[in-house]
């Protein structure tokens, strides 16, 4: 007897593998499943099930003739398959520049809920214990650690610490609303009531009274609330009333309050700029255009265009821009056509999206990094917004990037893609100078009337002020004139890469490493400055090098420290703080920004995250507190990332009829990053900046992979880095260069000590096998504790 066997890939967390299993299917699921269905499975000697995913099925063949037995599948769990084609090939294509096992590719693509149908929920009665790892909490979810953390548990469970349970998860997949309707109006008439059954009286008079008024369905708790549950059920035992459920979609809110919205005439240049992107060729577009020079107006033109032509639309921006404002200028133009994605949204309220897209409804899409996944049909445009922005890799497995998941999928539809910056990443200027992009300008402001603003550079040493570690005299002075004007003002603290390096106060002196040009970290457990690159390390300098200063010192406070200062030194001001402590929870960012822009506060102080949210008529003032933070950060994006920064920021104030103004103030005037930015000069940024890549081998001239090895023995996590090393050097060429092993800037966190390897290449053809050859050594059972982490061209150092 011959008998259809299914592939699947099967989601165990402890031992993974690209490879399928296969798997009998009985008679009665042959005629249910299909490729791209979830099943259950059972695994391993225990057959405990496991989910997994169909990906493909062998041509029959006789049982005996394998000569192993096959275990059934279990369980088909979907109806339709919840993957696509398209996303069965993507995931194909991702796995050869994505080092993490297909299962995450897999799984990434959907929606959580989908996920985690069966999940481990740990349980422990040590009190030690939940206090240190559990939070406080007696039970944790498994799914909800990080792979570190999960091995941690993996540990205490294995020396009886803790319990574990499986729990079938998401039982709340569809939200869903009783209704009633009136089954049978003859009945209801003739409906034997005794006269002392006041409320099933009320409630035959009610009903039929209400259908008199041609009303013939009824909300299920309403009637409940009002007869109660008994009566209710007795009308439907009768006959009387039918009960049905109806699914409620739960992320539907949003579409009551906005206005609708007019196309606007183009200017020429986002004439031009549109016109190429619809008659699109074969490659991707560069949009680069200074903030407010209409590019969104270009992407929503696009998409109108797409949407005419029955085709569906990606609108990709940064998680921190999809705010109410960006969100509602979509909503206005494409109505009940928008899904919005974001990580802001419950898990159900993501499934409901992802539903609304799978199943044709949307047509333009609106979302964060992983709505670059959503399974839209026949798709006409992908744009990134504000494409240099790094939350568009993702920093966890899968490790990929939705501009590359978007180059892919914009060739599988043919569709325009278009990138689109003020101040496009260097990888992609770069490419769109050699033509592999086509580049389109804008060069104007499309609002006339906001003015470029006047942006100022205070140096620092000249500025130093006794009164006060954060704040000039000028700032200061500046921050009451506009106070006392009824003017609002924005102050930015830029926390990247606090207090983790030093500098000298008098001179701006911050030591680097000989070896890399990259600053030296500051570790205070082991009081020494280390490179993270090559592991050069020193001692920390008492006086500076360079001006012999005794001033040299770690540099940096917390916002919440700043504005305790501030508040000391303009008493009078009302202060409002936005960092991740204050926008932790659910709307706490939106609400701190209409606060602000109700003029409940005169001074706006926050990270990075407001240069995002600035978009308010009465602000006159941008204050940069430390410019410099960032352009020590030992990362040789760290130039890159000030002069974007400083750029948007300076690009912001002044959005109205009042002129704005804005001060940096910095350590390091003469710092090209800092001038540039000031000039708003990305030209002659992407110039200089291009040079010192190419003279130090960094990305866009070569390409980077980074691993990450972790253990919880350090003498073993040494061994195995240079194990991996001696490996990557047999497989790879002499032009490859691998720095390190040395320790990760937090060398040991939940009890795992870490150390890094960094590959700088121009072109391996081997580097690939390679790099599976080392993910493939965290499944041989001799190294189970053993972590790696391969980041292929990571953003974040
Ligand atoms: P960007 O996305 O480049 O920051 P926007 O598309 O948001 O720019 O445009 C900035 C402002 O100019 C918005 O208020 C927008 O409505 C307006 N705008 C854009 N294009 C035009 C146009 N062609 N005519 C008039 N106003 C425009
Ligand atoms: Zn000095
Ligand atoms: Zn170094």
């Amino acid at each position: 007897m011959s008998q259809k066997i299914a592939q699947v890939i099967v989601d165990v967390p402890t031992m993974q593998t690209d490879k399928p299993f296969s798997y009998l299917i009985s008679k009665e699921l042959a005629t249910l499943i299909q490729i791209g269905m979830r099943v259950h499975v059972p695994f391993g000697r225990g057959n405990r099930l496991m989910q997994g995913f169909v990906v493909g099925f062998e041509v029959e063949v006789s049982q005996e003739s394998t000569g192993q037995e096959l275990k059934s599948i279990a369980e088909v769990l979907d109806f339709e398959p919840v993957l696509n084609a398209e996303q069965l090939a993507l995931a194909d294509a991702m796995r050869e520049t994505v080092f993490s096992y297909k299962i995450s590719i897999l799984k990434a693509m959907l929606p959580n809920l989908l996920n985690s149908s069966y999940d481990k929920v740990l349980t422990t009665e040590d009190e030690s214990i939940f206090k240190q790892y559990f939070n406080g909490n007696q039970a944790l979810h498994f799914s909800s650690l990080d792979e570190s953390e999960q091995a941690v548990m993996m540990k205490l469970h294995r020396e009886g610490k803790i319990s574990v349970q499986y729990v079938a998860q998401s039982k709340e997949t569809i939200k869903t609303k009783k209704r009633l309707t009136l089954a049978d109006k003859q009945k209801l008439d003739e409906l034997p009531i005794s006269a002392r059954a006041k409320k099933r009286l009320a409630l035959q008079t009610f009903l039929q009274e209400q259908n008199h008024v041609a009303q013939s369905i009824w909300d299920y708790t309403d009637l409940v609330k009002a007869f109660s549950r008994e009566v209710v059920k007795f009308f439907v035992s009768e006959g009387v009333l039918s009960l049905t459920e109806i699914e409620v979609s739960r992320a539907q809110a949003y579409f009551e309050t906005v206005a609708s919205d007019e196309h606007k005439v183009l200017n020429s240049e986002q004439a031009a700029a549109y016109e190429a992107i619809i008659d699109r060729q074969d490659k991707p577009f560069l949009l680069e255009g200074v903030t407010g020079s209409g590019k969104t107006e270009v992407y929503l033109q696009v998409i109108a265009h797409m949407i005419e032509q029955g085709k569906t639309a990606i609108m990709l921006v940064p998680e921190i821009s999809l705010t109410p404002l960006m969100t509602n200028r979509f909503i206005a133009r494409f109505g009940e056509h928008v899904a919005i994605m974001h990580s802001g949204l419950s898990d159900g309220e993501k499934y409901d999206e992802w539903r609304k897209i799978k199943s044709g409804k949307a047509k333009v899409v609106v979302g964060a990094r992983s709505a670059i996944f959503a399974p839209l049909h026949n798709i006409g445009a992908i744009i990134i917004d504000e494409e240099h922005e790094t939350s568009y890799k993702q920093d966890s497995n899968p490790r990929y990037h939705a501009r590359d998941v978007a180059i892919w999928r914009a060739q599988y539809h043919g569709a325009a893609l278009v990138l689109g910056s003020a101040t496009p990443s260097l990888e992609t200027r770069a490419r769109a100078q050699k033509n592999v992009y086509q580049l389109l300008h804008l060069t104007q402001r499309a609002n006339n009337q906001a003015e470029i603003p006047e942006v100022r550079i205070l140096d620092m040493r000249k500025h130093l002020n006794d009164k006060s570690a954060s704040f000039s005299e000028v700032l200061l002075d500046k921050i009451s004139e506009k106070i006392a004007k009824r003017e609002q003002v924005v102050l930015m603290l830029n926390r990247r890469g606090y207090s983790s390096f030093i500098m000298c106060r008098d001179c701006g002196f911050v030591p680097e490493c000989p070896n890399c040009d990259i600053s030296l970290t500051l570790h205070m457990d082991t009081k020494t400055l280390n490179c993270h690159y090559c592991g050069h390390t020193t001692g920390i300098p008492h006086t500076c090098p360079n001006c012999q200063s005794k001033k040299i010192r770690y540099y940096g406070s917390g916002t919440q420290k700043v504005e305790e200062e501030l508040s000391e030194l303009l008493p009078e001001a009302r202060i409002l703080r936005m960092d991740v402590d204050t926008t932790k929870k659910k709307g706490a960012h939106e609400r701190i920004l209409s606060s602000f822009g109700a003029g409940e506060a005169d001074i706006l102080l926050g990270t990075q995250m407001i240069a995002k949210g600035l978009d308010f008529p009465n602000v006159t003032l941008v204050g940069v507190i430390n410019a410099d933070t960032a352009l020590n950060l030992p990362d040789f994006r760290s130039s890159e990332r000030t002069f974007q920064l400083l750029t948007q920021v300076a690009g912001r104030a002044g959005r109205a009829d009042k002129k704005g103004e804005v001060l940096i103030q910095t350590f390091n005037p003469e710092h090209y990053a800092i001038r540039l930015a000031q000039a708003q000069d990305y030209e002659d940024f992407y110039q200089l900046e291009m040079d010192f890549r190419r003279k130090l081998n960094y990305p866009p001239y070569f390409y980077t992979v980074q691993l990450v090895i972790s253990h919880q023995d350090e003498d073993e996590v040494v061994k195995k880095s240079y194990e991996i090393m001696a490996l990557l050097k047999a497989n790879l060429s002499e032009q490859a260069r691998i720095l390190g092993p040395i320790p990760k800037p937090i060398a040991r966190t939940h009890n795992l000590y870490h150390y890094q390897l960094l590959i700088k290449y121009r072109f391996e053809a081997n580097l690939a096998q390679a790099l599976n050859q080392v993910l493939d050594l965290t499944q041989v059972p001799e190294n189970k504790k053993l972590r790696i982490i391969i980041d292929n061209e990571p953003q974040n150092f």
